[in-house]
């Protein structure tokens, strides 16, 4: 009687036993590594694996990690892809991250072994970035310090926005819906291009709160246009709360349009709220900075605990404002000639052809703006492939190529895109694409 091949299988537990499926049970839970040998064991079982081999399949698929989410190369030349994550953290955020992972003084003052001020060192490195500000607050994102904003100074009550301002920031969430979900009665005022000062004058009434200014972050209204500027604003008798977007502390010389925290402060604003993890470059916050007895009634409403950030984001968040230039920073400055010199070093390895390519901040702000570069370009079918490889990679699918911008890409990790490419290559029926 010949043996049955199932017979011979060996038992999961027998194969758990393996020393390094043991160690990584310690790393990434039983259950995966359990659901790694029963693959590898039903694969036995169907007759494609030898026996013999079954521990070392069982290891190699297992996840890297304990999380199925997975770190992408973003050959896109966007910056702050909201799909991708927004800002990439730097390396002394990173580290500050992680030092924050355990048991930390968050929250409690070590010397008097008291409770302390939440997160006070990232609120005195943000004071120290923006010495205009009479105080700082950091929140769950920007629409979170919008929201707080609207909240405390129009309870109930009116806000003036202007109709060309009246935003959708992505996937259907809009700006005028999360101002009127705190109870607040927006009065909309001038027309989509066009809004004056006295179409503000003329709303001001009994129930005003405040006045919002949004920042257009994702799109240009080109043409007749005219929007007022928070310098005649701020001559009106309400505060104003200005909404910038995109988090730059300071003006920043290649985005001239961009508005930034000191100058819409100096420019009278009451209140300026933005996001922290687009032009800043920091971890996913919103900053809140202004007029100390109003941020004091937003630290004090309700609602500042449901919106307040975890001790990670306070870390990252210090490191990011204390540390070296942001990666974020890095691929918005990023030297066109240098990046040409990448582009020659990876087309040549490739043999594909390096072309001009814009990139762009992305929806984190700055609509319109090209940043000039350069890109390989590459068959389009490839594109599928490379994000779905070992190491994924997102380009941009323009005129029928795969365009792979190094922007965005840290430089060590050229050699990586490279052999996702070729890995992508190899992957494809009959091989001979370019
Ligand atoms: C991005 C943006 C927001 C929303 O900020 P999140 O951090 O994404 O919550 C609000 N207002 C403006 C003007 C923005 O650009």
């Amino acid at each position: 009687m010949s043996a049955d091949p199932r017979r011979a299988l060996p038992r999961t537990d027998v194969v758990l036993d393996d020393p390094r499926l043991r160690a990584s049970t310690g790393r990434l839970g039983s259950d995966s590594v359990k659901a790694a040998v029963v693959a590898a064991l039903a694969e036995a079982r169907s007759g494609v694996l030898p026996i013999a081999e079954i521990a070392d399949r069982a290891y190699d698929l297992l996840p890297h990690l304990a999380t199925e989410l997975q770190s992408v190369i973003n050959a896109t030349g966007v910056v702050l892809h909201t799909n991708l994550g927004r800002a990439p953290l730097s390396a002394a955020a990173i580290e500050a991250l992680t030092a924050a992972t355990g048991y930390v003084d968050v929250e409690f003052d070590l010397a008097g072994g008291v409770r302390a001020g939440r997160g006070r060192s990232a609120l005195a490195a943000l004071r120290t970035a923006v010495p205009a500000a009479e105080q700082v607050m950091v929140v769950n994102n920007g629409a979170s310090a919008l929201l707080l904003a609207v909240t405390t100074l129009a309870p109930g009550r009116e806000v003036i926005v202007s109709r060309g301002e009246m935003v959708e920031i992505g996937d259907n969430f809009r700006l005028p819906d999360l101002m009127t979900s705190t109870g607040a009665v927006i009065r909309e005022v001038g027309t989509t291009n066009r809004t004056s000062l006295a179409d503000y004058a003329h709303a001001i009434g009994p129930e005003t709160g405040c006045i919002v200014k949004i920042h257009p972050s994702n799109f240009l209204v080109t043409g007749f246009t005219s929007s007022v500027p928070l310098t005649d604003l701020a001559t009106l008798p309400v505060p104003v709360i200005a909404d910038i977007g995109s988090g730059l502390l300071a003006p920043e010389p290649l985005l001239p349009d961009e508005p930034d925290v000191a100058s819409s402060l100096a420019a009278g604003a009451e209140v300026v709220t933005c996001s922290g993890d687009k032009l800043l470059g920091g971890p996913q916050t919103g900053l809140i900075f202004g007029d100390a007895a109003l941020l004091e009634r937003m630290r004090r409403h309700p609602l500042a605990r449901a919106l307040r950030c975890d001790k990670l984001t306070l870390a990252a968040l210090e490191a990011t404002l204390r540390g070296p230039r942001t990666p974020t920073f890095l691929a918005l400055h990023a030297d066109s000639r240098q990046l040409r010199v990448r582009c020659d070093l990876l087309a040549d390895a490739l043999t594909a052809r390096v072309v001009p390519s814009a990139g762009t901040v992305g929806g984190g702000g700055a609509p319109g703006v090209e940043l000039p570069g350069w890109a390989v370009a590459l068959d389009s079918r490839l594109a599928a492939p490379l994000r779905v490889g070992a190491t994924p990679v997102v380009g941009r699918v323009t005129g029928g190529q795969l365009l792979l911008d190094l922007r965005c890409v840290p430089p060590a990790d050229d050699i990586r895109v490279r052999d996702a490419v070729l890995a992508a290559r190899g992957s494809l029926p009959n091989g001979r694409v370019s």
